[in-house]
């Protein structure tokens, strides 16, 4: 197993909805000691070509530049990875590691499609539109759609990574809408960490929203069960502006220590390889 280094390969930019160019994050992960990361701006999708969170279709090239230029001229202080976070709607998307000729690939689902009315809802959005989705769906239909639609985003994107499992928690932290601790949710949740657990993707630990009573994904629970099935875990930060390029890093290296995990996965020369957390 190789030492410990310092990583984050969940990094937004301009290029998609995060503040600040690609470089001022290369510069700011220099500064905190990051050793090994990558980038990975929302991909652009044809069925949503003028999203305004999405990479537009006709930047590709310029980010593949743009990221393939800032690995060459950083190579002796940091290695930097080309991604994408790959949004899976329910209907057959690219192969976006292949079109877009990319290192890794996160796979995320954002946008709820209720097969039943057979409309999408925002889960990474507003309150209020998270709202509207419970509203009209209801908690428990909700989640068994978002981990059903997790699981077929495994199958369709394969990524490297999945990206924060269980965001259909965002919008209620504070339990407003449903209640993550009784005995309905975790049996809806279970097939997808098994599903994770039998095609080898790796987990991330993503940090982005932990402050006083808000948890990191996955929750406390459900970090717990990646451990007991040997899912592979990295940390992230999910940054959206460079400062926070390192943002509770060593509060997840800490969380994952606490349920058990000794190591966690890192890209070193191209290559995904565990490194040691203890
Ligand atoms: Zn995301
Ligand atoms: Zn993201």
């Amino acid at each position: 197993m190789r030492d410990y280094i310092k990583t984050n390969y969940h990094v937004h930019s301009d290029f998609c909805d995060g503040r600040g160019a690609p470089e001022e994050y290369v510069r700011a992960a220099i500064d905190c000691g990051i050793q090994s990361m990558g980038f990975s701006s929302h991909a652009p999708m044809a069925s949503d070509p003028d999203s305004s969170w999405l990479m537009h279709m006709d930047r590709v090239e310029d980010y593949r530049n743009t990221v393939l230029g800032l690995k060459a001229k950083y190579a002796d202080q940091i290695q930097i990875y080309l991604g994408m976070e790959c949004d899976y709607m329910g209907v057959p998307p690219v192969n976006h590691r292949q079109e877009y000729g990319l290192e890794y690939t996160i796979g995320s689902v954002h946008s709820l499609l209720d097969k039943e009315e057979g409309r999408y809802y925002s889960i990474d959005g507003s309150v209020a539109a998270f709202a509207e989705a419970i509203n009209n769906m209801g908690p428990k239909r909700l989640v068994k759609a978002f981990y059903e639609q997790s699981i077929d985003m495994i199958d369709a994107i394969k990524p490297d990574m999945a990206g924060h499992m269980d965001l259909c928690r965002r919008n209620n932290f504070d339990k407003a809408f449903f209640d993550w601790d009784e005995a309905w949710y975790k049996p809806l949740v279970m097939p997808y960490i098994e599903k994770l657990a039998e095609s080898g993707t790796i987990v991330e630990m993503n940090v982005s929203k932990v402050r006083p009573g808000v948890e990191q994904y996955p929750s406390d629970d459900l970090l717990k069960e990646c451990f007991i099935r040997k899912i592979p875990m990295t940390v992230n930060s999910d940054s959206h502006v460079p400062t926070s390029i390192d943002y509770m890093h060593d509060f997840g290296i800490q969380k994952m220590i606490s349920v058990g995990y000794k190591s966690a996965m890192a890209i070193i020369d191209g290559k995904w390889e565990e490194i040691a957390l203890v």
